[in-house]
């Protein structure tokens, strides 16, 4: 049986859940936009929304406009994980502790998956979260370390796909426009290594390479099954980076 109390914290964690979802719309809206405003808008009509409008889930206003699929599955997913990081906090680290670094992988996921871009104030606002959790996790020594690694690992896997296409162009003779790596992903892996330190980043880097390899490989046959092969397209890889650190801080 719930206890009453019990069930009030369940009420206001469920609360913080759509709390959290409403902030990550609003920011996925806002940051990706350029010039980039603190109002965000609606993308039909252009009327600037209010931040009421996010928390109550509304359409908009003037031209009717309804929220888009993300907006959903952001909100949903938002409560689901909250939920579930109270119910299963990782031993190492208190609920309160990790849910900014939470918050901030569901921001670097949903903005990959939508725009395939990882945007520098997200990693700037991403290394001043994680920098203390990695000094309490690793000592100074392993964070600094895991922090260069992820970088010069990350830039030479985007130095290589960058030659790689340039060669493809080449034998092709035409432009293949679509970069496997972003230098976005670079950054990312920059913070995760804060985050994980020295060597757990290579982990996590070893993971994002052979999950998007899988996640290519089933798109590929999809493709090919139904008769429509898009070579080059390219998958999001922040989105396995991060997998791989969410393994860690559960995990390692
Ligand atoms: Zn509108």
């Amino acid at each position: 049986m719930l206890s009453l109390q019990k069930l009030v914290i369940l009420i206001g964690i469920t609360a913080l859940g759509w709390l959290v979802g409403s902030l990550l719309n609003y920011l996925a809206d806002i940051l990706p936009a350029e010039p980039r405003r603190w109002s965000a808008v609606c993308p039909q009509c252009q009327t600037a929304r209010r931040w009421s409008d996010y928390f109550l889930f509304k359409r908009c206003g003037t031209c009717g406009a309804k929220r888009s699929l993300r907006t959903w599955i952001t909100q949903i997913g938002s409560i689901a994980a909250v939920l579930v990081l109270w119910i299963y906090p990782p031993d190492r680290f208190g609920f309160w502790m990790i849910l900014p670094c939470m918050l901030y992988f569901s921001l670097v996921a949903v903005i990959d998956i939508e725009h395939h871009l990882i945007l520098h104030v997200v990693s700037m606002a991403g290394a001043v979260i994680v920098i203390p959790i990695g000094l309490i996790w690793n000592g100074l020594v392993s964070t600094l370390i895991g922090g260069v690694a992820g970088a010069v690992i990350m830039f030479l896997l985007y130095y290589l796909g960058e030659l790689f296409r340039r060669w493809i162009s080449r034998a092709r003779h035409e432009e293949v426009v679509e970069e496997a790596l972003g230098f976005g992903d670079v950054t990312l892996s920059a913070v995760l290594g804060l985050l994980l330190g020295w060597p757990k980043i290579t982990f996590a880097i070893i993971t994002a390479i052979l999950l998007a390899g899988l996640a290519s490989s089933l798109y590929l046959l999809t493709m090919l099954a139904r008769k429509k092969y898009l070579p080059f397209t390219a998958i999001p890889y922040g989105p396995f980076l991060l997998i791989g650190a969410v393994v860690l801080i559960y995990l390692a």
